[in-house]
């Protein structure tokens, strides 16, 4: 699979698929991955170590980059068996790996009993194993450099890894889903965090940095940087708008979700059955893209109903 020097795509076959889940191995002296994916799939990221001549026992760090199951459910079973393993993660996040009792909680209410299925068991990562970041800090991997930026937007413990090396930047989910080949980027907007204008910030700073490559977690390394953030940048606006507008017409959320839908299928329309279905596949239902855009607009209005623009006005 593509992606650039010293990096390597592992492919975690989530419930069997290809091209669902990606961890990345970062190779040479500290061998770290990022976003080792959920505890269901561990066997097929230990096969894809092994194919690299490495185990779970030689991983010296693990980045993640947010704490969603998808991405980081596995650390703390990899830990269990690699304790020496260090772990970064976003301050805002770290309480949850700790204590992963309302991660559980929160994504039981999104996957009800599929949460086994899906993610597998969830082990409390040690406080000790942890470096917490917050945006600013810099990771030395053996002479390999990471910086670590705050990536708000998909979530508020959302962070972007950018590797000095490969000048690659690690983007979890702020950069959507896309499939390699596809000239398509789709928003997924999962609830409880979603906050556009945060996005919006992120999506700047990502333009800003210039890496050559964007690593996505949900799928692969892509090099058209420009094209990949302005097409996602106009998509996740159009989505949002359509939510927005689509609850000031009051009609019922059956209708809403429809509506996403009907979009979502109008942008793919000139792509294959199989691309569809697979992109279709993985951006998960849209169900919880409208709830998760449906909670932004809805928390922005009670905050501005609480703190009207005007009211910090001098007066
Ligand atoms: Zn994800």
């Amino acid at each position: 699979m593509t992606a650039p020097d010293g990096v390597i795509t592992i492919d975690d076959m989530h419930l069997g698929r290809p091209q669902v889940i990606a961890t990345y191995l970062l190779t040479g002296d500290v061998p770290a991955l990022v976003d080792p994916g959920p505890a269901s799939t561990l066997p097929a990221l230990e096969a894809g170590l092994a194919a690299n001549g490495l185990g779970l026992g030689d991983i010296d760090v693990i980045l993640l980059t947010h704490i969603h199951l998808d991405h980081a459910g596995a650390t703390g079973s990899i830990l269990a068996r690699n304790p020496k393993a260090r772990v970064y993660v976003h301050n805002v996040g770290a309480p949850h790996v700790i204590d992963p009792s309302r991660l559980i909680k929160s994504a039981s209410q999104l996957y009800g009993d599929m949460m086994g299925t899906l993610w597998g068991e969830i082990v409390p990562v040690p406080a000790e194993s942890l470096t917490l970041l917050e945006g600013g800090e810099m990771i030395d991997l053996g002479g390999r450099t990471i910086h670590v930026f705050d990536g708000p937007g998909h979530a508020k413990h959302h962070l972007i890894y950018l590797d000095q090396q490969s000048n690659g930047a690690f983007i979890g989910d702020n950069g959507g889903v896309r499939l390699p080949g596809l000239s398509l980027v789709r928003p997924a907007t999962p609830p409880p965090d979603i906050d556009l204008e945060a996005w919006d910030g992120t999506l700047l700073m990502l333009d800003e940095l210039m890496p050559s490559w964007l690593m996505l977690t949900h799928f692969g390394a892509y090099s058209d940087v420009e094209f990949h953030i302005s097409d996602y940048r106009a998509r996740l606006a159009r989505w949002g708008e359509q939510v927005r507008r689509g609850m000031e017409s009051g009609t019922s959320e059956e209708a809403q979700i429809a509506a996403l839908e009907d979009l979502a299928a109008a942008e793919a329309a000139a792509l294959s059955d199989a691309q569809r279905a697979a992109l279709t596949y993985q951006t998960g239902a849209m169900e919880l893209s409208w709830r998760g855009l449906a909670r932004y607009w809805r928390k922005r209005a009670e905050a501005e109903a609480a703190c009207p623009p005007s009211a910090d006005a001098p007066r």
